[in-house]
């Protein structure tokens, strides 16, 4: 009897994120991501797996990044009851990031129907910030290497990703089959995060692709962020970076410290943190400092390098500053999130700047802006863009395409199938032929829904 994988998310676009896995009557899902960008994939959250919740016998997680965590609250509310099996990161991550989507499903859903944009009446989330609470207690939080039985006669082992605080690239053994998960494979030459580790010998490969057409950029990204900021310093402006609260947060913040400190901008710019979440987040930095390049003095001036907002009534006080200065909001796509309103403020100004700081899914209001778009909607209305777009080509989380198959080179033999997932179709069909080419192993980009052997 073999073991099946059918592809619920992930698979030619970069979201949603969610692979089942079948042996006999026994059912496993890894990652359970909510899809993003695009409407047309964000309306695929609303319509029910082809497999009840309660059916499922376990679920693992990669990393907390909501396109492979951010379906779970609707998951448990929909019955599923078991095991949530993360690394101790990803648990510390969710419980920040869970219940704050939630809180945005809230919002947005209360803000369609105040405004009746929605052509839904009444708009409803898709779950709540208590839907998300309740699920983190069915988390369970494994060591790194520490092998686990997720479900009788599967075993499970977290291998470090890179990428992000607790991320994992993820051995399966079932049936005589080694399957390895890449999970989102971070950078070997990360600014922050340390390198992925090397990958285990494995019969069936899944390879995420965000990357798989590109290369980053030699230059690092205070090189990118230094001219532009020292700029905006100039012409005393506001500079608005949309960032992801996890990972990319802090990664600018040690930027922007490292800019100041060489005098490449001036040392009294003031900076400001408008993101509870990346502030929590930062904070994690302290209790997992095997994962990433920073000592405990690096850490320790991570807090202090930018004023930190908490409150929504801080948040529009800072509409009554003057420039120069710099905001960090989330959403990381301008998706969501306090940074819509800095953006409805500022972009129409071009004294002002938009800094965006990392990939954009297509369909987002980042991929808009990074376009060159002359205006963007937020909240119903249109925002027209005179401020300087700047996109930072260097700030990534993901491995570039020869990263990739650096990682895969690895491999002490070759896999007799590579399953290449989490990447837009064009990025994913070029790392399957750079594969193919290259390596002369089989791959091939599986479509939404289809089902394959493991
Ligand atoms: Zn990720």
């Amino acid at each position: 009897m073999g073991v099946s994988i059918t592809f619920l998310g992930g698979a030619s676009t970069v979201t949603g994120s969610k692979y089942l896995l079948r042996h006999g009557a026994q059912t496993l899902l890894v990652d359970c991501g909510l899809f993003q960008g695009y409407k047309q994939l964000r309306l695929r959250n609303w319509t029910p797996l082809p497999v009840a919740p309660d059916q499922i016998d376990a679920v693992l997680l990669t990393h907390a990044h909501l396109d492979h965590s951010g379906y779970l609250p609707l998951l448990a509310r929909e019955g599923y009851a078991g095991k949530v099996h993360a690394t101790p990161g990803t648990r510390d991550l969710c419980a920040i990031l869970l219940p704050d989507s939630g809180h945005i499903q809230e919002e947005d859903a209360a803000f369609a129907n105040r405004h009746g944009f929605s052509k839904h009446a009444p708009a409803l989330p898709l779950y709540t910030r208590k839907d998300a609470l309740a699920c983190l207690k069915q988390i369970k939080a494994h060591d790194f290497g520490h092998t686990f039985e997720p479900i009788p006669g599967w075993r499970a082992t977290f291998l470090r990703a890179g990428h992000i605080l607790g991320a994992a690239s993820l051995l399966l053994e079932v049936a005589g089959r080694r399957i390895l998960f890449s999970g989102d494979l971070g950078r070997s030459d990360d600014f922050l995060m340390n390198p992925p580790e090397r990958a285990p010998a494995a019969d069936t490969v899944l390879i995420e692709s965000t990357y798989g057409d590109r290369s980053h950029p030699k230059e690092d990204v205070l090189a990118e962020l230094g001219p532009a900021l020292h700029r905006l310093a100039g012409r005393g402006g506001v500079a608005v970076l949309p960032v992801f609260a996890v990972g990319r947060a802090q990664e600018i913040l040690h930027a922007i410290d490292q800019l100041k400190a060489r005098g490449e901008i001036p040392h009294n710019l003031p900076v400001f943190l408008d993101s509870p979440m990346a502030i929590h987040t930062t904070q994690l930095f302290e209790h997992h400092m095997d994962e990433h390049r920073l000592d405990q003095r690096q850490v320790r001036a991570l807090t202090r390098s930018a004023t930190m907002i908490s409150t929504p009534d801080e948040s529009k006080a800072l509409a009554r500053r003057h420039g120069p200065m710099v905001i960090l909001a989330a959403s990381g796509m301008a998706t969501g999130g306090r940074v819509l309103h800095h953006l409805a403020l500022y972009a129409g100004n071009h004294r002002n700047m938009i800094v965006l700081t990392g990939y954009q899914s297509p369909g987002t209001r980042g991929a808009t802006l990074a376009s060159g778009a002359p205006s963007v909607r937020i909240h119903g209305k249109d925002v027209s863009v005179s401020a300087e777009v700047v996109q930072l080509q260097s700030a990534s989380a993901h491995a570039d395409a020869s990263q990739l198959e650096a990682w895969l080179r690895t491999l002490p033999t070759a896999p007799g199938q590579i399953y290449v997932v989490h990447g837009e179709i064009s990025a994913a069909d070029a790392l399957r032929m750079r594969i193919e080419h290259g390596l002369g192993w089989r791959a091939l980009v599986p479509e939404h829904g289809s089902t394959w052997p493991a």
